[in-house]
C-alpha cells in the first residue's frame, strides 16, 4: 500500500470531468526499479501519471499502454495501468539527464523530443482493442496529452503534470490533473476554465506546495464547483511473474530452447517493466521441451 491516490470529480453540474493524483510513491517506485536520473524520471513519472489517471477512466478488467516516442536521447517511454490504480511503466535509456531549461526545470522536452507520436492503445475487452495516436507537440508531455485528447478522441481537455526531484535522484513529489469538457458544456463553463487554466499556478508549483489532489482540483476549478466521486488508492504495480516468461520462451521455439539447455545451462528473463528476473533451470527448459512434442 501506498499514500498515492487518484481523485475522479465532476464540476460545473456535470460539463467538466476531472481527474487529479498524487504519484510519488509510484514514481519512486519506477526510479528505484529503474535507476533513472532526474530527467528521465520527470519523463517517465509524468507519463505514468497521465497513464494512471487514463486508466481511472476505464471500468471493470479494461486496461490501456502509452507509448511515447520523440526520437529523443531517452527513447521510448511505455506506461500501462489498469481501471483499478495500479501502473507501470519504464523508458529505454533511464540514465538521461540534461541541466534544467531556460524556466529552471528538468528539461523533459529535450530528452523526450518532439518528432514523434504518442499512442495509446487501449484493451476494452473480448479482445477488443482501441488505439489513437498524435503527433507530440513539445516533448513535455502535458501539453502532448493535452494535445491527444483533442485530436485523437475529440475532448477538449487540459492535462497538467509535475515531478520534482531531490538532489540525490530521489523523488520530492510527482502528481498531475487531467481536466475534460463533456459534450453539451455550455460556452461561458469552457471560456472560463480556459481562462482559469492560462492563469493558473503551474501543476509542478501546487505540487511542491503539498497539495493534495483534491486541492488542485480546488485551486484550478474553484472549491465551490467541484464535485468529489470517488477516491482510489493507486500504486507500482507488475502482473509479471516465472510462468508469465516461461510462456514465452515457449515461444521461442524447440531450436532456440536446446540452445538454451546446450549452451548457455539455463535461461534468464528480465521484465522490461519491473526489472524482476527469473531464472530457468536446465531441467525445467527440458521438461518445457518434453510438453511441447
Ligand atoms: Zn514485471
Amino acid at each position: 500500500m501506498t499514500n498515492d491516490y487518484i481523485v475522479k470529480a465532476l464540476a460545473y453540474g456535470g460539463q467538466i470531468r476531472a481527474y487529479s493524483a498524487l504519484t510519488t510513491e509510484s514514481v519512486q517506485e519506477a526510479q528505484t526499479r529503474h535507476y533513472t536520473w532526474p530527467t528521465a524520471s520527470a519523463a517517465l513519472g509524468r507519463t505514468m501519471t497521465a497513464t494512471l489517471m487514463m486508466g481511472a477512466m476505464l471500468k471493470g478488467e479494461q486496461k490501456l499502454t502509452v507509448t511515447v516516442d520523440g526520437q529523443g536521447p531517452i527513447g521510448k517511454i511505455i506506461a500501462d495501468a489498469d481501471a483499478n490504480g495500479h501502473v507501470r511503466g519504464y523508458v529505454t535509456n533511464p540514465q538521461t539527464h540534461f541541466p534544467l531549461n531556460n524556466v529552471g526545470k528538468l528539461d523533459v522536452g529535450r530528452a523526450v523530443g518532439s518528432n514523434g507520436a504518442l499512442t495509446v492503445v487501449k484493451d476494452v475487452g473480448l479482445k477488443d482493442y482501441f488505439s489513437g495516436s498524435s503527433p507530440l507537440v513539445s516533448g513535455e508531455l502535458g501539453d502532448d496529452f493535452t494535445y491527444y485528447f483533442a485530436k485523437s478522441e475529440q475532448t477538449p481537455s487540459s492535462v497538467g503534470l509535475g515531478v520534482l526531484v531531490n538532489p540525490d535522484n530521489s523523488i520530492k513529489a510527482a502528481g498531475g490533473f487531467i481536466i475534460q469538457v463533456m459534450p453539451g458544456a455550455e460556452e461561458e463553463t469552457i471560456n472560463k476554465l480556459e481562462e482559469v487554466i492560462n492563469n493558473m499556478t503551474p501543476v509542478s508549483k501546487l505540487i511542491d506546495q503539498g497539495l493534495t489532489p483534491e486541492e488542485i482540483l480546488f485551486e484550478v476549478l474553484g472549491e465551490d464547483n467541484v464535485q468529489i466521486l470517488e477516491n482510489m488508492p493507486t500504486s507500482f504495480e507488475c502482473n509479471c511473474g516465472h510462468e508469465k516468461f516461461l510462456n514465452a520462451i515457449k515461444g521461442l521455439g524447440q531450436a532456440e530452447i536446446e540452445s538454451m539447455i546446450n549452451e548457455d545451462h539455463g535461461a534468464e528473463a528480465e521484465c522490461h517493466f519491473c526489472r524482476n528476473k527469473y531464472q530457468y533451470s536446465e531441467s525445467e527448459l527440458q521438461e518445457l521441451l518434453e510438453k511441447m512434442q
